[in-house]
């Protein structure tokens, strides 16, 4: 069991920094979050307080519903894994796995052989045939120690092989055990780094961007090798990224989170679908949600957008949600995605005409960087796999081409607040 709870948690640096404020986020047990932000938002400095590496100013941090904040790193139960690995260079793979091993001095129980539990009871028989007080306290010891099992301060050496060695298999790097990092490449070192936090046995694995100091390919690897790690460790992660695609394939849950302030918690799906606000929409999801400044018009319950000289009908659940809420006719930001425009062949009354700036291939899809009439700029994603010859060669810079998009596919913000208008959570505070 390993929840965490976070309560108005705040970090203010020296210097009258204020890193995080008011943090309140409760983590299930065995659940996996990810906080996620741009630089700078605070997502170390939480991680850090979690970790007992950084005091809290305010608020408290509870592991399995105890309180932390005064409790030493290294009493907190925890795992923690750095963006720069911190291998110790003079030591091998194998000792440097086995170092937090090495360095726990903590009594360990383990159950006793048969044999070792028959010696005990002959010396309590024993003990029995002479009932002295001395003899009796003995007896209850030994009768405790049946049932805590044999204490041992720290790990013995077979136990830290059969650590390390287990470890290693599951991450694949049982033949570079005894080579010192600087033989190993980037990715295997980032390995070693996993695997001696996985050696502990921790409550909750922490890990701060893991993955940055990675090339592309070996980044993705790394990524679905985590969720696979994940099923195997069966623990409480909470994992820091910069990266939207890592926060979205990884997370159960994901903190979006801006200059200290939490913008938004929720699944990956949430917070794609609906985002609570302009920041976290445009912030998960690549290329970035466009927005257009226009019009919502309520005629008696039907909804319609003004866009570029169209009616854009707003109908199906976007439609009732709007009317459900009330929203009377006014100034919007609307926010479509990239991949939710369309080509329109044959320019109906709702498309948009549009001129091709840039058309970036990128394998599967093009980005094309379109102008309306009056200069608006919008970002569309074309999946390639099903243009014809004739379609793609229409799609060259200086052609004018039509798109059009659904209501399904839009999101309202009100334009000052940046809040979007249909989600349910909580305002929370801007961090502007
Ligand atoms: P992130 O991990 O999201 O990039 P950090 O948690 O590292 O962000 O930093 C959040 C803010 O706190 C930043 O403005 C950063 O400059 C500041 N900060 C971080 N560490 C310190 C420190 N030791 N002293 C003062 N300010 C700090
Ligand atoms: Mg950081």
């Amino acid at each position: 069991m390993a929840r965490v709870q976070l309560e108005n948690v705040k970090k203010i640096y020296q210097g009258n920094v204020t890193a995080v404020h008011d943090f309140n986020l409760d983590i299930q047990d065995k659940e996996f979050v990810v906080f996620v932000g741009p630089s700078g938002c605070g997502k170390s400095t939480t991680l850090r307080m979690i970790a007992g590496l950084e005091d809290i100013s305010e608020g408290t941090c509870k592991i399995d519903g105890e309180v932390v904040n005064d409790l030493q790193s290294k009493d907190r139960h925890i795992s923690m894994v750095f963006q720069n690995y911190a291998l110790y260079p003079h030591l091998t793979v194998f000792e440097n796995m086995a170092f937090p091993l090495r360095l726990d001095k903590k009594i360990h129980y383990y159950p006793w052989t048969e044999e070792e539990l028959r010696n005990i009871d002959n010396k309590i028989a024993l003990l029995k045939q002479n009932e002295t007080p001395k003899n009796k306290k003995k007896i209850a010891q030994l009768e405790q120690s049946k049932v805590d099992g044999r204490a041992v301060k720290g790990y013995s050496q077979d136990e830290i092989f059969q650590k390390v060695t287990e470890a290693a298999k599951v991450l694949g790097i049982t033949q570079y055990l005894t080579r010192k990092p600087k033989a190993l490449s980037g990715g295997q070192r980032q390995r070693v780094a996993i695997g001696r936090a996985m050696v502990k046995d921790c409550k909750v694995f922490l890990m701060d961007e893991p993955l940055s100091n990675l090339d592309a390919k070996l980044r993705n690897q790394m990524r679905s090798e985590i969720i696979l790690l994940r099923k195997k460790i069966n623990t409480t992660f909470v994992y820091v990224t910069h990266d939207q695609t890592e926060a979205m394939t990884l997370g159960d849950r994901i903190v979006v989170m801006r200059d200290g302030f939490i913008m938004q918690v929720g699944t990956p799906t949430q917070v794609f679908d609906m985002p609570d606000n302009l920041f976290v929409a445009q912030f998960i999801g690549a290329p970035m949600m466009n927005t257009f400044k226009t019009n919502l018009v309520n005629e008696g319950g039907k909804y319609h957008v003004e866009f570029f000289g169209a009616k854009i009908p707003v109908d199906g659940e976007k439609g009732e949600a709007l009317k459900k809420k009330g929203i009377p006719s006014r100034e919007i930001l609307l926010g479509v995605r990239p991949e939710h425009i369309n080509l329109s062949k044959d320019g109906g009354a709702s498309s948009i005409p549009v001129t091709i700036e840039v058309n970036e291939m990128m394998g599967s899809e093009y980005h094309l960087h379109v102008r309306t009439e009056d200069e608006t700029k919008i970002i569309v994603r074309i999946p390639t796999i099903n243009l014809t010859q004739e379609e793609r060669e229409s799609m060259v810079n200086g052609n004018k081409v039509n798109l059009t998009f659904e209501s399904k596919a839009m999101h309202f913000f009100d334009p000052i607040s940046e809040i979007n208008l249909l989600a349910d959570g909580e305002p929370v505070a801007s961090g502007k």
